[in-house]
């Protein structure tokens, strides 16, 4: 029974490439106006995942389910989805707006609602102002930009981004980004695959992990960090703290652990790495709780775990082997 409130519902895919398991048993769903991230190293199975999506590929067994039909790669079925693939199907010799008229008249798109979106599009993507040059002429990253536009002209509901920012310049990630973000408010549910963690903790609402194929994780990103242990705010001391100065830091509300060492930079200081449940509503009371016991503070940082860290404690591998 499919949920309608999921505009995609993946069950127990499966692809071999001769005996290699490329993906193995892979299933989730998206939510309607979600963005939905795929986080996994090269090699994962994204690419293969998002080919059996788009009916490029056959998948050995599972189904896929979109807007609640069995996905079935017919033209009516594609029409649903936007794709901006990871090579780039753009035409060189083309202008921006020619290629982007292009794709909408493969749609059938035409007269003044193709003018309209063509330009809608341009826009979103930040290419307007250079619209007329020919594309062979354009940055990487103002490549990309179009590649995602040209996936847009059909006003699809579920737009398949594959690693959309692979080699290309900050201001065209924020681009992307910021086109991301704002289709995403107007009510295009997203599927957003990367190897950049940074990447899908500033935009999905949840996130699945891919490694070998499978998914070894699927939460919101909130959910998958707290998986990792606990943020640590490291401090450094003027001077070593006593086992009784440091019991009675322990005392304190949401410290989970002290550890402490000493270090040569400047001569005499120590550091002191405190595990906490919440190191914001931490700080203010362990600020005090130093100065009241005498100690001078002479640095402090917080680290959260990231989902790097949550990769590396579910695979023993970093996302970037
Ligand atoms: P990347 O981030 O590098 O694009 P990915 O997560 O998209 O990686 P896939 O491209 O789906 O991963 O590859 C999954 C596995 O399948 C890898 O081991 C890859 O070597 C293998 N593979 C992919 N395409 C083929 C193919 N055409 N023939 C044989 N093996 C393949």
């Amino acid at each position: 029974m499919v949920n309608p409130s999921n505009i995609l519902e993946v069950n127990d895919l499966c692809k071999n490439y001769k005996e290699r398991k490329a993906v193995d048993n892979l299933t989730f769903h998206i939510k309607r106006g979600e963005i939905f991230g795929l986080l996994g190293p090269n090699g994962a199975g994204k690419t293969t995942t998002l080919s059996m999506l788009v009916g490029i590929l056959k998948p050995l067994s599972g189904t896929i389910y979109l807007e609640g039909e069995r996905f079935n790669g017919s033209p009516q079925s594609r029409s649903i989805l936007g794709i901006a693939p990871q090579e780039l199907a753009i035409y060189p010799k083309l202008t921006g707006r020619e290629n982007l008229r292009f794709f909408g008249s493969l749609y059938r798109l035409s007269g003044a609602e193709l003018d309209r979106r063509t330009e809608e599009i341009l826009s979103l993507v930040g290419l307007s102002d250079r619209a007329d040059n020919l594309t062979e002429e354009y940055s990487g990253g103002m490549k990309r930009r179009l590649n995602l536009a040209a996936g847009l002209m059909h006003n699809p509901k579920l737009l398949l981004l594959d690693e959309p920012t692979v080699g290309i310049d900050p201001q065209s990630r924020n681009h992307i980004f910021e086109g991301v973000r704002r289709l995403n408010k107007e009510g295009l549910s997203i599927l957003y695959t990367s190897h950049y963690m940074e990447e899908v903790e500033a935009l999905c609402h949840r996130v699945g992990i891919m490694d070998g194929g499978r998914l070894v994780a699927c939460d919101t990103v909130p959910n998958l960090i707290s998986t990792a242990g606990n943020a640590v705010v490291v401090v450094t001391l003027g001077e070593e703290a006593s086992d009784a100065q440091i019991q009675e830091l322990r005392s304190l509300p949401g410290v989970v652990d002290i550890e402490c060492m000493r270090t040569d930079e400047p001569i005499g200081s120590s550091l002191l790495r405190v595990h906490a449940l919440e190191p914001d509503r931490l700080l203010s009371s362990l600020v005090s709780r130093l100065n009241s016991s005498g100690l001078s503070l002479l640095s402090l940082t917080v680290q959260r775990p990231t989902l790097e860290d949550v990769f590396l404690s579910l695979t023993g591998k970093s996302l970037r082997d």
